[in-house]
């Protein structure tokens, strides 16, 4: 579905088109063995700049149920070591800043495997998850968590609030860019929250995204990137005013954003503050577009020069990281399997699995040592730090290449 209008302000007159990536298969289903020789499905990736309230969104939609219920979603929030650390920072700042007891319920929406809500749990929390992915939903529910299956809505948290009462947080971290109504689920979020209560989110930062030109961080997935004006202008309209604003840097770059029921808790001084960063590096201007396009189509005409030449001299090449973004920049870069050998990831859910479009057979990082490779190019630079020393440690010879020169983290 084409987008019509603004999903945070609903306007459609503001809407520029920003950037154009080509067809992409959804980045975060991986293939089976057995379906590489089915046809998969391909959906236009190009984004939109909403000049009224700076919001930046995609602008063809794949409905959520396409996304999280039929396809086989492997994402798992414990499913690396700096992802878990992530996550008990996350309920330490949290609870450090709004007390909880034990009659404080905290709900968390995209929960997936269950891991935050049972960090909340052990500070005393009631809590409860709510997810798309039944088998996260599952995963969650058999280690003792109170889950919930289903989106962020009306009749979820409803459910949630029916068994323990009304939040004194919600949370929902990379999940409030997963999401098409906006305006819809904000509605369902403050009914479910009680008076004097937070509303805290992560998500991906625009100005993170434009000024270190990570643009493997859209993908039909990530129907929004929000900068602080246009999450900051969501919030006030439904009722929830911002109270502090943290720059984090997972996911290349997050805001962290708390925000209150009680209107006298605005913090207009921060608001005003970060929206003037966001000004200064120019995100709300369409120009700035054309030159982030102009840059990665010229680091991608630079890396397959470098990888063609490897190739050529028998080299042997993969990658490692199978994320949803080293898929929009496989399929970017028209990378497949004819280059790569495989591409290795921690996550047990994905081995044996192929990567969508590029056909990249998934296989654990031990494969980095027993098989002699000779080049590892790092799509995960997320991660990419740590990668790269425990891979150096085991094996010296190995030459790293990095797309687009990125900083790893
Ligand atoms: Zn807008």
């Amino acid at each position: 579905m084409l987008a019509k209008k603004c999903i945070v302000c609903d306007k459609s007159a503001y809407l520029k088109r920003v950037i154009e990536l080509g067809f992409h298969p959804l980045a975060d289903t991986f293939v089976k063995k057995t379906q590489l020789l089915n046809s998969q499905k391909f959906y236009p990736l190009n984004c939109l700049l909403c000049t009224n309230c700076g919001h930046f969104q995609n602008e063809y939609f794949v409905s959520g149920e396409e996304r999280y219920i039929e396809s086989n979603y492997s994402y798992t929030s414990s499913n690396s070591e700096s992802a878990m650390k992530h996550w008990n920072e996350f309920c330490e700042t949290v609870s450090a800043y709004i007390k909880l007891d034990s009659l404080d319920h905290v709900i968390e929406f995209g929960s997936n495997d269950g891991y935050l809500i049972s960090q909340f749990q052990k500070k005393g929390a009631k809590v409860t998850g709510i997810d798309p992915s039944p088998i996260m939903t599952k995963v969650a529910q058999k280690s003792g968590l109170n889950a919930i299956q289903g989106f962020v809505n009306y009749s979820t948290i409803a459910k949630a609030v029916k068994k323990q009462g009304k939040a004194k947080i919600i949370c929902g971290n990379n999940v409030l860019n997963h999401i098409e109504n906006l305006n819809d689920a904000m509605k369902a979020i403050k009914s479910g929250l009680r008076n004097n209560s937070y509303f805290v989110v992560e998500v991906p930062s625009l100005k993170d995204t434009i000024e270190k030109y990570l643009f493997d961080m859209i993908f039909h997935e990530h129907i929004s990137t929000f900068s602080l004006k246009s999450i900051d202008y969501l919030l006030r309209k439904h009722g929830l005013y911002i109270t502090k604003v943290e720059d984090i840097p997972y996911h290349g770059g997050s805001l962290r954003v708390f925000s209150s029921t009680k209107k006298s808790d605005y913090n207009r001084t921060i608001v005003e503050e970060h929206i003037t960063k966001e000004e200064k590096v120019n995100i709300f201007n369409t120009d700035t577009y054309k030159k982030f396009m102009a840059k990665i189509i010229k680091d991608k005409n630079d890396l397959l020069a470098t990888l063609y030449s490897l190739k050529k001299t028998g080299k042997k090449i993969v990658a490692v990281g199978a994320g949803a973004r080293s898929n929009t920049l496989l399929n970017f870069y028209r990378l497949d399997n004819t280059v790569l050998e495989f591409v290795t990831d921690a996550s047990k859910h994905k081995m044996g699995k192929f990567t969508p479009g590029s056909n990249i057979e998934i296989k654990d990082d031990n494969s980095l040592f027993s098989e002699n490779i000779d080049v590892v190019l790092i799509t995960a630079w997320n991660i990419g730090r740590y990668l790269t020393e425990k891979i150096r440690k085991i094996n010296d010879k190995i030459e790293f290449i990095v797309p687009g020169e990125k900083e790893l983290m």
